[in-house]
This record gives structure tokens, sequence and C-alpha cells, in this order.
């Protein structure tokens, strides 16, 4: 029977636990990236809130109170020239240009620093110098407020309207450069918002692409997993359907991992039990066979060797009769049925070699010669048939253990095969040598080959294509050289004819015989 299970698929195998692995190695990744990713964003967050709220709002809240302070000096200025009594707004403006002043720029410095050293140090020192700037032009007016308050003294209303306006044309100068800078301040606060609020989208989106992705991709590994474990279950249904009985060869399932090695494994378990129970009914059947032909060939046997012995005395008794017609036509049938009689002789003694199947008794022999004392004996009849013999035997042979009964009748089976496949006559080799762990008998003859009909059963029993073959000689001589741990193959004989090769092993040890 043949296996029909083929081999597993080669190349690097990848097992079940390393797709696992490799899965779970995916997934921890990923996780690990989006984690890292949602980290920083939070940590980006965090720094940027902190600069708002120690940096950004008190910067602003600096520059505000800046801008209401110049609002207040301004509008006391507008006021200044109809006031009853101008010292008390000398001490005012005093008061501010030496307090207020200074404490309101040094906030909004400070501020600064804090929001833009790591921030945005360059741009940190162009509003730095503008805040130093807009105070350098506030000092300004300083002179300017003694020159009018002098002018009040002395009561010079018109020189004292002129250096008013023209206060109130710097401070609303300085009111602009003020909320220029408020501005730039906001500008910078707004970029900040916004880009915490793009942070916080982009962030929110790829989470949510990501919850998507990861959706899939678990849908997508439960898919594979799934797949991976397809062929177990195929496993499952090939083991119930094997209990049930059915041994029929099927495919393997071809997955390159340890579930397709099972699968494999399993599949050569089965081809093996259908060999073993091929082998099983097989040789049940010859055993039945084989008794009833021991039974048949027992009856027959004795029979045979009386009419055999009474051939002897006819022939014996011809002889004396005289010469003549009669005498040559009775001895002519005296060779026909002797002829019969050897046929049916040869014919039950493979019936019982059949039946009992002996094991062989083994000793060490020297192959080559019990090879040539066989071909002595069979020689004879071969040269009678037209059949040359050419001898091929090496010497100095490994000693090997063997029954020369049974080896003897092997070579006989297959010289007689040889002989019937060269009717016309023809040249048989026989060659013994040396091969490989043992040695190696070879019977090669020039007749008309293998009928393709019967080529692939050849040394299975009652497999013949003569008339009065009993299609044995081939199964009973691979039954012996089997048991005798060797192995017989048949192949064609360049260029005509067919080849038996038998090898039988030589012990591993040199041994005495
Ligand atoms: P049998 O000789 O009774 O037919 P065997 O088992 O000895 O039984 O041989 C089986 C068949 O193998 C033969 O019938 C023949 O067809 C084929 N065969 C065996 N030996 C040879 C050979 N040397 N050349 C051609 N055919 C052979």
């Amino acid at each position: 029977m043949r296996a029909a299970t083929r081999p597993p698929p080669t190349g690097p195998k990848k097992t079940v636990l390393s797709r696992v692995l490799w899965s779970y190695v995916i997934i921890t990744f990923a996780f690990a990236l989006v984690a890292g990713y949602a980290v920083l964003q939070q940590r980006q967050s965090v720094r940027d809130t902190a600069l708002i709220r120690t940096g950004y709002v008190p910067l602003t809240l600096a520059l505000r109170d800046a801008v209401a302070l110049q609002n207040s000096y301004n509008s006391q200025l507008n006021h200044i020239t109809e006031a009853r009594n101008p010292g008390d707004k000398r001490v005012w403006f005093e008061t501010s240009m030496r307090l207020g002043r200074p404490r309101a720029f040094m906030e909004i410095r400070s501020a600064m620093r804090r929001v833009f050293t790591s921030h945005n140090p360059l741009l940190g020192e162009a509003l730095g110098a503008e805040s130093q700037r807009i105070e350098r032009f506030l000092e300004g007016d300083r002179d300017v407020l003694a020159q009018l308050f002098s002018a009040l003294d002395r009561g010079e209303p018109l020189k004292a309207e002129q250096l008013r306006d023209q206060l109130v044309t710097r401070g609303n100068d300085a009111l602009t450069l003020l909320r220029t800078l408020e501005d730039r301040v906001n500008v910078q606060l707004d970029t900040l918002t916004e880009d915490a609020s793009r942070r916080e989208l982009l962030t929110l989106r790829f989470l949510l692409g990501w919850a998507v992705f990861s959706i899939l991709v678990g849908i997508g590994v439960g898919l594979y997993a799934r797949r991976l474990l397809q062929p177990l279950e195929r496993v499952t249904q090939r083991a119930k359907a094997v209990a049930s009985g059915d041994l029929t060869p099927h495919e393997v399932v071809a997955s390159h991992d340890e579930i397709g090695e099972l699968a494999h494994t399993f599949e050569s378990m089965v081809a093996a039990i259908a060999r073993a129970s091929h082998e099983l009914r097989e040789s049940e059947r010859l055993a039945t066979i084989g008794k009833m032909a021991a039974h048949v060939t027992h009856e027959v046997r004795n029979p045979l060797s009386s009419i055999a012995l009474n051939l002897e005395l006819l022939d014996e008794e011809l002889s004396k009769l005289g010469a003549g017609a009669n005498r040559s036509e009775a001895q002519l049938l005296h060779q026909a049925i002797k002829h019969e009689v050897e046929r049916l002789t040869e014919l039950t003694e493979q019936y019982l070699s059949l039946a009992r199947r002996n094991e062989p008794t083994l000793e060490f022999e020297d192959f080559a010669e019990v090879v040539l004392e066989a071909l002595m004996f069979v020689e004879p009849d071969l040269t009678r048939h037209g059949v040359e013999v050419e001898r091929d035997i090496a010497e100095a042979l490994p000693p090997v253990r063997l029954d020369e009964a049974q080896i003897r009748q092997v070579l006989h089976n297959l010289l007689r095969n040889a002989r019937q496949a060269m009717p016309k006559g023809g040249r048989v080799t026989v060659r013994v040598r040396e091969s490989g762990d043992g040695v190696e008998l070879e019977v090669a003859d020039t007749g008309e080959g293998i009928d393709p009909l019967v080529s692939g059963q050849l040394f299975e029993p009652f497999v013949t294509t003569k008339s009065h073959g009993t299609g044995l000689g081939l199964s009973i001589s691979r039954h012996i050289i089997e048991t005798h741990g060797g192995s017989i193959r048949c192949e064609a004989n360049a260029p005509r004819g067919t080849r038996f090769v038998v090898h039988l092993p030589a012990p591993s040890a040199p041994v005495q015989a």
C-alpha cells in the first residue's frame, strides 16, 4: 500500500508559540507607542498650563495695571490746570512717577523673564527692550511736569496749558505703546492657547483613530488565530474518522508549524497502521491458503513418490525389452509421465514452502561457496536448455550468516525464472561481490524482460504470467531474504533482459565462523 502522506513543507519553521509571541510584541509595541505619545502630549499641556498660570497671567495683569495707571495719569493731566490746589496734584504725580510706574514696570519685566527665558528667549528680549523703551520715554515726563507745576506756581496759565497739552500728548503716546505691548503679549498667549487646543484635538483624533485601528487589529488577530487553529480541527476530524476505521490516505494539513508537524506525523502513523493491517490481512489469507495447500500437498506427495518409484521400475523393465517401435514409444510415454511427475513434485515443494514459512537456521557460511555449489547443481539443466552461464564471483567476502538450504532455494528460483525467460537460449550472469555493509548476489539474464502487466507486483504471491506457473517462487524468495535481514529487488538489465539483486547484511563485528 502506498503512503499518501507528503513531506512537510521546508523552510524555517513558524511555531504557534513564535506567532503568538510576535502578535503580543506588535500589540505591546503599538500600545507603548500610543501611551508614550499620550504622555508626551500631556506633559506638554502641563508645561503650557504652568506657563500660562505662572507667566502669562501675571504678565497680562502687570501690563493691564500699567495701562490702567497710564489712563488715570492721563485723566489727572486733563484737569490739572483747573485744580484749586495744584500742590495736592503735584504730590500725586510725584508719587506715581517715583513708586507707581517703577513697580508696574518691574512687575512687567519679572513676569517677562518667567515667561520667555525658557519658552522664547528672543521674543522675550525684544519685548523686554520695548518695555524699557516705554519706561525711558515716560521718564521724560518728569522735567515737563516740573515745568508745569512751576508755571502754575508762578501763575502763568497759558504756559501751564501749553505744558499740560504736551504732557497729554506724551501720555497718549505712552498709552498707545503700552497697548501695543499688551497686544503682542496677548497674541503670544492666544497662540499658546490655540496650540494647546489644537494639540488636544490632534491627540483626541489620534486616540480615536488608534481605538478604531486597535479594534481592527483585534478582529484581525482573532481571524488569524482562527485560521491558525483551523488545521487542528481538521486533525481532530481526521482522528475521529481514523478511530471509526477510515484508514484511506488523506492530504496532510499544509501548515508549517507544530500543527502541520502533528498532522504529518499522524498521517504517517495512519499509513503505518494501514500497511500493518494490510499485511495482517495478507498473512491471514496466506495462512489459510497455506493450510489448505499443506493438506492437499500432503495428500498428493505420497502417491507422487510411489508413482516416481514405479516409474523407475518401469524404466528398468523397458530397458530389458528388445529394441523396437513399441519400446521407443513406451519410453517416450515414460519420459512424458516422468516430466509431469517432476513438475508436480516441484509444485508441491513450493506449496509446502509457502505453508511452512520456516524461520531460517542462521550459520556463518562462505556465501561465494554456497552460490557456486548451487550453480553447479543447476548448470547442467541450464546448458541443456541452451543457456550459457557466466560467473563473476569475488573472493574474500565478509562472512554472512545464512541458512544454506534456503539461500539455495532462492538461487534455484532465480535461475529457473531466468531459464524460462529465455526459451530460445541466452546467457545468465551470476555475480557475487561485497557491497556496503554485506554481500550482493546478482542474477542477470538476456531474456524477454519483465511483463509490464506484473512489473509492480512481482513479489506478491500467485502473480504469474506462465501457463503452468504458481506465482510463488519470487514471493517465497523475498520472504527468505527478508527473514535473513536482507533485501531483494528487480531491475531491467541493459541492453536486454532482467536482473535480480539480493543483498545480505554481514554482522558489523567480525565473527569467527
Ligand atoms: P512463476 O515462475 O511460477 O510464475 P515467480 O514468482 O517465480 O512465479 O515469478 C512471477 C513472475 O515474474 C513470472 O511469472 C514472470 O512473469 C516474472 N519473472 C520472474 N523472473 C523473471 C525473469 N528473469 N524474466 C522475466 N520475467 C520474470
